[in-house]
C-alpha cells in the first residue's frame, strides 16, 4: 500500500508506530483500524482554520471530512470559539438541567418537522439506540426493519448487515442478518430484520413476511454511509404510507443529513415527515451531542419514564452552547446555499472532468454531503449491492491523487465529502483544479 503523501509525512508514520504500543490497534474507533482500511497508517491532523487543516508535518489540506461532518461551521470558527470560552469559564459540567438544552431544544424544534419533544444524548450511536428503545416502548414489539448497507453506530441495536460481503449478504431480495462484529448476541440480530433499499417489491415482501411484529423501520433518508445513494422518487413516501398503515414507527437516522442538507434535514427536503429522527455531527458543530426527536405520542414513554435513557454528560453546558451557536448559524438560508452551492460546484468540476477523461462514474448525493462512485456504467447506486460492484480500487486511487494535491476527503469510497460552511472561493478553485489533476492519472 503506497503513502498517501508519499515523502511528506514520515511525523505521522511514526506516531501511528508510537500509537500502537498503547492504544488498541492505534486507533479510538475501528473506523480508524488500518489492518481494515486504506491506508497504511493515518494522517495526524493537529490544527485547522476555516475550512482547511494541517498534519503534524506542516502539510496542509482543503478538508472534506470536516469531523466526520460535524464541523460543519468549520474548523476554529471565532464564533463558536468565544461561546465555548465563556462556557469553560464559568464552569463546564454541573450535571442538573441547564437553560441552554431548553433553548436549544426549542430551536430543533422549530427547524424540524417532525420534533415535538426532543431528548439529547453524546453520540449517533446513543441516540439511535434512544430512538429503537421508545419506539418499542411505545408499540409493544420487538422487531426492527433496517437496510442493507445502512449504518446506525457501533452499539448492538443495530449493528447488523453494515457492510456484509458478498457471500454473506446472501440472497438480494430476502438478505441475511450478518452481525457486524464479534460479540453481539444471536438473539439481538434475531431482531433485526434487513432488506434492499430503494425497492418497494422487496419491502413490502419483508413487511408481509414479519406482519404485526415489526417496531420500527429505521433508514439513512439519504445513505451517507453508502455514497449517498439518494432515495428513489417516492421511496420515503411509500415508507411513510406503509409504516402508517401497518402502525410501525418510522425513524430516520439524520445523523449525517440534519441540519447540513438544509435547516429541516432530509425530512424538510423530502417532504416526509417520520415519527421520529435521530441527529449527532451537524447538531453539534464538532461537540459531542446528539439527538432524537419526534411525533409527542411516541416520545410520552420517554417523557414518562416508562421508556429510561440517561447520560451523565447529555446535553451538558459545552456541547449544547456549541449546538445552539451552530444552528443558530445553520437556520440563516445564506449558511445552508453557500454550503449547498460550493458542493454543487464541486460535483460539476468532478462530471466535467470525468467526461472530459472519458471515465466513467456517477457522482451522487447533494452539495451538502456527495461522493464519487466509479460504477461500471456510470449511473448512480441504488442500493447497497450496487456499491459492492463498484470500482473500489480506483476510489482509492483517485483519493490519493486527491490527497497529494492537498483535498483530504474520507478514506472509505462507501463514506461521503463533506462540506463546510467556511470553504472560501480560493478553497473551491484550488479543489476543482485537484480534481482535474486527479482525472488525468486515471
Ligand atoms: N448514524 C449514521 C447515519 C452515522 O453516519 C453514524 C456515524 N457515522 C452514526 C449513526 C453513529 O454516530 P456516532 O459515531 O456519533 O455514534
Amino acid at each position: 500500500v503506497p503513502d498517501p503523501v508519499p515523502g511528506r509525512t514520515d511525523g505521522s508514520r511514526q506516531w501511528f508506530e508510537r500509537a500502537k504500543e498503547s492504544l488498541a490497534g492505534g486507533v479510538s474507533s475501528s473506523a480508524r483500524l488500518t489492518s481494515t482500511g486504506p491506508d497504511p497508517y493515518p494522517l495526524y491532523l493537529v490544527g485547522g482554520s476555516g475550512a482547511r487543516v494541517r498534519d503534524v508535518d506542516g502539510n496542509t489540506y482543503v478538508d472534506y471530512l470536516a469531523g466526520y461532518g460535524s464541523a460543519v461551521l468549520g474548523h476554529a470558527d471565532r464564533q463558536l470559539a468565544e461561546a465555548l470560552g465563556a462556557v469553560l469559564a464559568a464552569g463546564t459540567m454541573f450535571g442538573t438541567c441547564n437553560t441552554v438544552e431548553v433553548e436549544l431544544a426549542e430551536l430543533i424544534r422549530e427547524m424540524v418537522p417532525c420534533a415535538e419533544l426532543v431528548r439529547f444524548a453524546n453520540s449517533g450511536s446513543e441516540a439511535v439506540q434512544g430512538a429503537v428503545r421508545a419506539a418499542r416502548g411505545y408499540t409493544g414489539r420487538s422487531k426492527v426493519l433496517k437496510f442493507e448497507g445502512h449504518y446506525h453506530g457501533w452499539s448492538d441495536t443495530l449493528a447488523v448487515s453494515n457492510r456484509p460481503d458478498v457471500a454473506e449478504a446472501g440472497p438480494y431480495g430476502a438478505p441475511r442478518s450478518v452481525p457486524h462484529s464479534a460479540g453481539i448476541p444471536a438473539g439481538v440480530v434475531g431482531d433485526v430484520v434487513v432488506c434492499p433499499w430503494n425497492d418497494p417489491g422487496a419491502l413490502r415482501a419483508v413487511l408481509d413476511a414479519h406482519r404485526g411484529e415489526l417496531a420500527a423501520v429505521v433508514c439513512e433518508p439519504i445513505v451517507a454511509n453508502n455514497a449517498c445513494t439518494m432515495p428513489a422518487p417516492g421511496y420515503l413516501a411509500l415508507l411513510r404510507e406503509e409504516c402508517t398503515a401497518r402502525g410501525i414507527v418510522l425513524v430516520f437516522d439524520e445523523v449525517c443529513t440534519g441540519f447540513r442538507t438544509g435547516p429541516g434535514g432530509a425530512q424538510a427536503l423530502f417532504g416526509v415527515v417520520p415519527d421520529l429522527a435521530v441527529y449527532a455531527k451537524a447538531l453539534g458543530g464538532g461537540l459531542p451531542i446528539a439527538a432524537f426527536a419526534g411525533r409527542r405520542e411516541v416520545m410520552e414513554p420517554v417523557a414518562e419514564g416508562r421508556v429510561k435513557h440517561g447520560g451523565t454528560y447529555n446535553a451538558s453546558p459545552l456541547s449544547a452552547t456549541a449546538s445552539l451557536v451552530t444552528l443558530r448559524r445553520l437556520n440563516r438560508p445564506d449558511t445552508v446555499k453557500h454550503i449547498e452551492e460550493s458542493g454543487r460546484r464541486i460535483m460539476e468540476a468532478v462530471r466535467r472532468a470525468a467526461r472530459d477523461r472519458g471515465v466513467p462514474c456517477a457522482v451522487q448525493g447533494v452539495g451538502a454531503m456527495f461522493q464519487v462512485v466509479f460504477t461500471a456504467d456510470g449511473e448512480p447506486t441504488r442500493h447497497y449491492r450496487d456499491l459492492l460492484r463498484s470500482d473500489q480500487a480506483r476510489h482509492h486511487a483517485f483519493r490519493h491523487e486527491l490527497l497529494r494535491r492537498g483535498i483530504h476527503v474520507n478514506a472509505y469510497g462507501m463514506a461521503c465529502w463533506f462540506v463546510s460552511a467556511a470553504v472560501t472561493e480560493d478553497d473551491l478553485d484550488e479543489t476543482c483544479e485537484a480534481v482535474e489533476g486527479a482525472f488525468r492519472t486515471l
